[in-house]
């Protein structure tokens, strides 16, 4: 096959949504095992990353309540711990040696929290009162690390290179066009997304952010019995003007909170209260 015909075939597999499970530029996420496509080498995302990450520190402010702030970096740094442990478990460990985790709390109303590769962790004020304490915070953190180690983005990311940008590397869509590759990556990651922490993912990685997320939190030392209770006061706070079911991207709230309580079962097996 010419590397034409393989990349309009491609095109048409992302357009069909059509899982890459034979081609190249496949890996599977862990825990889950489902096949996802990536053309991002890796020293490039983490190049990105923390460029990304360095100048949105810069243009936002940090909060000042710093008994938050060393809460958030508290249980970052928990769910850290955690997500190595398991990756050690699965044989995955090279996977995470080239991240420098950071965690950070950024003053803003937006009931938002990302995380981008390599560990750059950001809350924002906003979502803290729903959290309301530790263990909300770690269904929050668990759910987005989760988002960054079954790589999301990259594969957000590279959909939209290939979609939007023609196929290109990230390191030439940069030099060609800085800002549509700017703006890619903001949505690709959650960073841009004014919406909450729901929007910019599938349904897909959303379900598999929830799942991992619940198991990394409960390894960590949470209740994962917590995240029921968290994603009732986020369905409360979005009061019912999210857009139906059918038409989102993502479950609904209820269709979340139930699918939740089926994966509690198999979270408690980590378990361990600290
Ligand atoms: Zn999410």
């Amino acid at each position: 096959m010419t590397v034409r015909r393989l990349f309009s075939l491609m095109i048409l597999l992302v357009a069909m949504g059509i899982p890459f499970g034979l081609l190249e530029g496949c890996s599977s996420v862990p825990l889950t095992g489902r096949k996802q496509f990536n053309i991002i080498p890796e020293g490039e995302m983490l190049s990105m990353s923390s460029q990304q990450y360095s100048s949105f520190l810069k243009e936002n402010k940090l909060s000042g309540d710093k008994p938050q702030t060393d809460l958030v970096k508290k249980v970052g740094g928990r769910i850290k711990a955690a997500v190595e442990q398991y990756f050690v478990s699965q044989g995955l460990e090279k996977e995470l040696a080239s991240y420098k985790w950071e965690f950070n709390l950024v003053e803003s109303k937006e009931v938002n929290a990302w995380c981008m590769p390599g560990g750059k962790v950001v809350f924002y004020t906003g979502i803290m009162p729903i959290c309301g304490d530790e263990t909300g915070i770690a269904v929050v953190m668990g759910h987005e690390v989760a988002h960054a180690v079954a790589q999301h983005g990259a594969e957000r990311m590279s959909q939209g290179l290939l979609v939007q940008l023609g196929g290109v590397a990230l390191g030439a869509a940069l030099q060609n066009k800085p800002k549509e590759t700017q703006q890619l990556w903001m949505t690709a990651f959650g960073a841009g997304a004014q919406l909450g922490v729901l929007l910019p993912f599938s349904r897909s990685q959303e379900s598999e952010a929830d799942h991992l997320g619940l198991v990394f939190m409960a390894m960590a030392g949470y209740d994962p019995n917590a995240a029921v209770s968290f994603w009732q006061r986020m369905a409360q706070q979005s009061g019912g003007q999210k857009p139906p079911e059918f038409i989102s991207t993502h479950p609904s709230d209820e269709t979340r909170i139930n699918d939740i309580k089926k994966l509690i079962p198999e979270a408690l097996k980590y378990y361990k209260p600290k």
